[in-house]
């Protein structure tokens, strides 16, 4: 699985690392940071965590 985050669309609301904190992660205030690549065994978390994203900027790609 991958993840892109648009973080020009990213407001910093912080649903993804409530959802996911394995995965998301905020360095600073409000600078977003994340796993690119997740481990398969944070799948369910990062589609939560793109699901709860209220602008949408939380996108996932499988990578086979
Ligand atoms: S939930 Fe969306 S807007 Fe909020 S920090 Fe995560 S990616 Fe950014």
């Amino acid at each position: 699985m991958k993840v892109l985050v648009d973080l020009n669309r990213c407001q910093s609301y912080g649903q993804c690392v409530f959802a996911a904190p394995g995965v998301f992660r905020f360095r600073g205030e409000e600078s977003l940071e994340y796993d690119h690549v997740p481990d398969e065994t944070a799948a369910p978390e990062v589609r939560r965590a793109a699901l709860a994203c209220p602008v949408g900027a939380v996108t996932l790609g499988e990578d086979r």
